[in-house]
C-alpha cells in the first residue's frame, strides 16, 4: 500500500495537506522529523500513516488520557488496530492490552510518558518490534512552557533502553525557538526533517469586542449560533460559574469545566460536551488540551487570556473540520489587571534559581503586553497573530472584525489636544475610566471629591461617544504618547511624545465607520481568500438535518461522540455530492472504505430516501 492509498482507504481523503506529505516521507525513509503545525492542521495523520505502513508497532507518547481515548476510537473506526495504556484502565484491561500488544496485534499503541520506565512496560516492549516512536504535544518536554510534563524527560532514557533506536517523530503546535530547541536536544533527535506549516486558519473569523457589555454581546453571539456547539473561556473559576449559571437560567444547554470540580464531574461534563448533550462548554484554560471535537463553531473568550500562544491555541479549537467558525474575544481593562495579578503570583519552579524565575515572569509580562495590543489594535487581527508567530501577510484578510468594519482615516487632533490638556492639568494620575468620565463631563461624587470639575478641559469631549474616546486613548497608548502603568490600579502617564506635542502636530487614526444596523452583525459567507473549500450554506438544510439526526442515532447506539462517526464537514460534502452509489459515496471527503461498510451505506440510503421525497414534493 502507498501513503496515498492509505490516506484514501482509511481516512477517505484525496490529498495531503501542506506539510503532511513531507513529514510522512521523511519518517517512512527512516529520518527523524519535527512537525510544528497549528491545532487542527492535521498532525495525527503525519505519524499515523507511517505507523500503518511501517512494519511492527508504533508507540505514540501522548500526555492526555482523553486525547488517547478519542484517537484510539477514531483509529479503530477506520480499521486501524490501536489501543492505549494509561491510568484509566483497570488492571484487568491493562493486562489484556499488554498481552495483545505482545502478540503484535496493534499497529499503534498510545502510552502515557509516566508508563515508559515501568518494569512491566519495558518487559512487554522487549518482546515486540518498535520501529517508530511518535511524541505528541512534544512541547511538554520543555520547561519554558506552561504545559511542562516531567514524565516527558523519561522519553530519551526509554529510547536508549531499546535494542534498536527507532525513528523519532515529534509534533507540537508551539512554535517558539526555545521550545523547538528543547525538543531537539532533550529527545536527541538526529538531523531531523523540520517542518513548520502555515499558522493561518482561513476558516476562522476573528473578532474583538471592546464595548463594555460582555453578557449582552455573548447573548447576541449565541443567538447567531443557535443549536451549534461552542466554547466560552473565562479567566477564573468564579467567572465560569457565573457565566454558566446565567446561560442555564436563560435556557441554554451549557456545562462547565474547571480545576475546582471533582474529577468525576469534570469527566462527565466533558463527555456531555463531546457527545453534543451539552452545546456550550464554559471553562477555564484547564479545559481543552487534547480535545479534538471537530464541530465547535465558535470560541468566545469572555476574558482576555494571558498571551497570544494561549489565545491562538484555545481559539483554534473552533472549526477543526475546516468549516467557517468564529473566534471572539471580549476585552476589558480589568482582564489585564487579573492577568497581571496571576503573573505576580507566579512562583519560581522547583530547581530553578530566582534569577531564572524572574526572567520567566518578565517574559510573561511581555507576552501579556502583546496580548493586550491585539485587543486594541486597528490592524488586521489575523495579520497581528501571524506576525506574532513570525509570518507576514498583506495586512488585509477580509475575515476579521477589523478588516470587515470599514475604516476611515479620521483627524483626531482636536480631541487629542483636549485629552493631553486634561491629563496635564490633573493634580495627580488617574486611570482610563476617570479620564474618560472627566473629558465627557460626567459628574459623580467621586469626581467632585477629586476636584476634577476645576480642570479646564473637564467636559471638553462631551460630544464624543465613550467607546470612541477609549479608542483614541488606546491609539495614544499604542503610538507612544501615553503609557498605562502596570500596577494593581493602573494609571495613565504622559510620555515624552505627548509632552512634546505642539500646535503643528496632527494625529490621524483609522476609525471604524458607523455601521448601518440593517447589516447582520455576523456575516457567515466569504471567509478567507483562498480556502478552496465548501461551507455549510452550500448544503441543503433539510438533508443536512436528516444526516445529522442519523449520525446522532448511530453515535448513541455506538456510544461514540458523533464527530467520530463522521465530521460536520463530511456531512456537508455528502449533501453537496448527494451520492447515489457506493463509488460516489467513497468520493466524499472523510468516507474511507471501512467507514463506508460500517456507516456510509446507511447515509447513502438516507440520501436516496431524501431524494425520493423531494421528487414526490414536485
Ligand atoms: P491536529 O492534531 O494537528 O490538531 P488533527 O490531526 O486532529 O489536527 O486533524 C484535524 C482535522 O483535520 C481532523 O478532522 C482530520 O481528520 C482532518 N484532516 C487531517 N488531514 C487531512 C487531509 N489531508 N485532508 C482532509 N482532512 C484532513
Ligand atoms: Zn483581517
Amino acid at each position: 500500500m502507498t501513503k496515498h492509498e492509505a490516506l484514501k482507504k482509511y481516512y477517505g481523503y484525496d490529498s495531503f495537506r501542506p506539510g503532511q506529505e513531507e513529514l510522512v516521507d521523511a519518517l517512512l525513509a527512516g529520518r527523524d522529523a519535527l512537525g510544528i503545525m497549528p491545532t487542527g492542521a492535521g498532525k495525527s495523520i503525519c505519524y499515523q500513516i507511517p505507523a500503518v505502513l511501517l512494519p511492527g508497532t508504533t508507540l505514540v507518547i501522548s500526555p492526555l488520557i482523553s486525547l488517547m481515548k478519542d484517537q484510539v476510537a477514531s483509529l479503530n473506526q477506520m480499521g486501524i488496530p490501536a489501543a492505549f495504556l494509561n491510568s484509566s484502565l483497570t488492571s484487568g484491561q491493562y493486562g489484556e492490552t499488554v498481552a495483545e500488544m505482545k502478540r503484535g496485534a496493534y499497529k499503534i499503541l498510545y502510552v502515557a510518558p509516566e508508563r515508559l520506565l515501568t518494569e512491566g512496560f519495558l518487559k512487554a516492549v522487549a518482546e515486540i518490534s518498535v520501529n517508530f516512536i511518535s511524541i505528541d504535544e512534544a512541547h511538554c518536554i520543555s520547561q519554558w512552557g506552561q504545559d511542562f510534563r516531567p514524565g516527558y524527560l523519561h522519553i530519551l532514557d526509554f529510547i536508549r533502553r531499546l535494542p534498536v533506536r527507532p525513528v523519532i517523530g515529534a509534533f507540537t503546535a508551539t512554535a517558539t525557538r526555545e521550545v523547538r530547541e528543547d525538543i531537539l536536544a532533550l529527545l536527541d533527535m538526529k538531523d531531523p526533517m523540520q517542518m513548520t506549516t502555515g499558522f493561518d486558519r482561513p476558516n476562522l473569523k476573528f473578532t474583538v469586542y471592546n464595548d463594555g457589555n460582555k453578557w449582552r454581546t455573548t447573548e447576541a453571539i449565541l443567538k447567531e449560533h443557535e443549536g451549534e456547539c461552542g466554547m466560552i473561556y473565562c479567566l477564573t473559576r468564579k467567572t465560569v460559574e457565573e457565566v454558566c449559571m446565567e446561560l442555564i437560567r436563560a435556557g441554554y444547554s451549557a456545562t462547565r469545566y474547571h480545576a475546582g470540580l471533582s474529577d468525576e464531574e469534570r469527566r462527565k461534563n466533558q463527555e456531555d460536551f463531546l457527545y453534543d448533550r451539552a452545546r456550550i462548554m464554559v471553562a477555564t484554560n484547564a479545559f481543552g488540551m487534547g480535545i479534538d471535537k471537530s464541530n465547535v463553531r465558535y470560541v468566545i473568550h469572555y476574558n482576555m487570556p494571558k498571551n497570544i500562544e494561549s489565545y491562538y491555541q484555545e481559539a483554534g479549537r473552533a472549526g477543526r473540520d475546516g468549516l467557517p467558525a468564529e473566534c471572539i474575544l471580549l476585552y476589558s481593562g480589568q482582564d489585564v489587571v487579573t492577568n497581571q495579578f496571576f503573573i505576580d503570583q507566579m512562583q519560581t519552579p522547583d530547581g530553578m534559581d530566582e534569577e531564572a524565575g524572574a526572567a520567566i515572569r518578565e517574559r510573561e509580562q511581555e507576552r501579556l503586553k502583546k496580548m493586550t495590543a491585539y485587543c486594541l489594535t486597528n490592524q488586521c487581527l489575523r495579520e497581528f497573530i501571524l506576525g506574532y508567530f513570525g509570518e507576514y501577510g498583506d495586512g488585509y484578510c477580509g475575515n476579521c472584525s477589523n478588516c470587515l468594519t470599514h475604516f476611515d482615516l479620521v483627524d483626531v487632533t482636536e480631541t487629542v489636544r483636549n485629552i493631553l490638556g486634561f491629563i496635564r492639568a490633573c493634580p495627580w494620575r488617574y486611570g482610563m475610566s476617570t479620564i474618560t468620565d472627566g473629558l465627557r463631563g460626567k459628574m459623580n461624587a467621586r469626581m467632585g471629591k477629586r476636584g476634577l470639575q476645576e480642570n479646564p478641559y473637564f467636559g471638553s469631549c462631551q460630544e464624543i461617544p465613550v467607546y470612541q474616546l477609549r479608542q483614541i486613548l488606546n491609539h495614544l497608548v499604542l503610538e507612544g504618547y501615553l503609557a498605562v502603568t502596570e500596577d494593581r490600579y493602573p494609571v495613565v502617564r504622559m510620555l515624552q511624545r505627548a509632552e512634546a506635542f505642539t500646535e503643528e502636530d496632527v494625529v490621524q487614526m483609522k476609525m471604524a465607520r458607523e455601521e448601518k444596523k440593517s447589516k447582520p452583525a455576523f456575516e457567515k459567507k466569504s471567509y478567507g481568500k483562498n480556502t478552496g473549500s465548501w461551507s455549510r450554506e452550500d448544503a441543503d438544510p433539510s438533508l443536512f438535518e436528516k444526516l445529522r439526526a442519523l449520525r446522532l442515532s448511530i453515535a448513541r447506539d455506538e456510544k461514540l461522540p458523533p464527530y467520530i462517526i463522521f465530521s460536520d464537514k463530511t456531512l456537508v460534502h455528502m449533501c453537496i455530492l448527494a451520492p447515489v452509489t457506493r463509488e460516489e459515496m467513497l468520493q466524499v471527503s472523510g468516507v474511507g472504505e471501512l467507514k463506508y461498510e460500517k456507516y456510509g451505506w446507511r447515509f447513502l440510503e438516507e440520501i436516496n430516501d431524501w431524494k425520493k421525497s423531494e421528487k414526490d414534493k414536485k
